[in-house]
């Protein structure tokens, strides 16, 4: 029996693979492979296509988001409220400039920050708010960005899973003060390796960033402040310029698998489906169903329980995110304690993502709900 992947990269490469080979022989027949016009043509498509001024590669989603933190001075004694229902890369960077994550619960329905929640988070310290689109589908921008204009802070959206979501018509990461992207992969947009970019309406704040991103040059070897490396290499770039012209047809097949799913799944009982909202345009970067806990006390959650009978029947789920950051080892010194974000902790005790990528089936979908269907019905 054909196993179901959670997501396959060879199914694409069957279909667009000689225009990629096309694209990236001609990188390497340049003898360009760091900058030059292939990355800026990339940057331009990408800007144009996100509706913002500036686009700024970089060299992964991690990347962008801690290069957004450093062009906007946060760092020591300085807070940023964000979720803790994600990557860790989101609350990382927070600590990588000396700043300190303050995390705030998720709504159950969005598996989303909590927004009233964010505004009882603000401090005299607090200096900006990541929001993450958490699996494709948008935050509510138009309440986050009234709360931040009334408190002064920044909004720096971590899309790193949402490239091509909306909120009422506008991309997600033209809307608050900086848009981070992740071309890792599996993500919406996906290079052949790493990459990343930084979305921004502000030029200066574009200018900072490009010098960020190159040792924090200003002409050649001149340096006013210290950055990093983390260039978008010429290769990836040509890769991803040729797969964002397939980007909005890829979405738009992920939009129809998740209709599918809802139908194929909403008689099973006791699964809570993905909600819509009809201000956003979800691009479904996973399609994350949740299974109640019957016993909270049971050693296994019943989530484990139906995914290794899934695995049996040859569908591969996956777990994002098992253990909500607050939680971690690595942030035992922050001091968060168990039931203090109740709704992250109960999602990460309870989502299971289902296979999810633009060339899956409709009979592969149906495989899916049967084995479910076995494991609950
Ligand atoms: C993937 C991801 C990142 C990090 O992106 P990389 O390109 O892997 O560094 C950050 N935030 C979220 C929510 C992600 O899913």
């Amino acid at each position: 029996m054909n196993k179901i992947p959670p997501f396959d990269l060879s199914e694409q490469f069957k279909l667009i693979g000689a225009e990629i080979n096309a694209a990236a022989t001609a990188v390497l027949a340049s003898g360009r492979y760091i900058g030059g016009a292939t990355v800026e043509t990339f940057e331009k498509a990408f800007a144009e296509y996100i509706g913002s001024r500036e686009c700024v590669a970089c060299n992964s989603g991690t990347d962008a988001l801690l290069l957004a933190l450093r062009a906007l001075d946060i760092g020591v004694n300085d807070e940023v409220i964000t979720t803790p229902f994600t990557f860790v890369a989101t609350a990382e960077v927070i600590s990588a400039v000396g700043a300190t994550p303050v995390f705030v619960d998720i709504e159950l329905d969005s598996y989303n920050l909590d927004l009233a929640q964010v505004e009882a988070a603000i401090s005299d310290r607090t200096k900006a708010i990541i929001p993450v689109h958490l699996f494709g589908r948008p935050v509510d921008m138009t309440r986050l960005m009234a709360i931040a204009e009334a408190h002064q802070l920044y909004v720096i959206e971590d899309c790193a899973q949402a490239t091509g979501a909306e909120w009422k018509n506008h991309k997600v990461g033209s809307i608050g003060h900086l848009g981070c992207f992740s071309f890792y992969p599996t993500k919406n947009l996906g290079a052949c390796g790493d990459g990343g970019a930084i979305t921004t309406h502000d030029s200066q704040v574009s200018e900072r960033l490009r010098r960020l991103r190159d040792h924090g040059r200003k002409g050649s070897y001149f340096y006013e402040e210290l950055g990093v490396n983390s260039r978008l290499d010429a290769l990836q770039a040509a890769i991803l310029t040729v797969k964002l012209g397939y980007l909005e047809e890829w979405n738009r097949n992920r939009q129809a698998i998740a209709q599918r799913y809802q139908q194929l799944l909403s008689p099973i009982p006791d699964l809570s489906l993905p909600q819509t909202d009809t201000s956003g345009r979800s691009v479904w970067n996973q399609y994350t169903i949740r299974i109640a806990e019957s016993d909270p006390k049971a050693e296994q959650a019943r989530r484990d329980v139906v995914r290794s009978q899934l695995l049996d029947k040859g569908v591969i789920s996956m777990v994002y995110y098992p253990l909500s950051l607050h939680l971690q080892p690595a942030y035992a010194h922050l001091g968060y304690r168990p039931g203090q974000l109740p709704k992250a902790e109960q999602v990460s005790r309870e989502v299971l993502s289902l296979p999810m990528f633009p060339e899956l089936t409709a009979e592969q979908q149906e495989r899916v709900a049967l084995a479910l269907k076995d494991s609950l019905g």
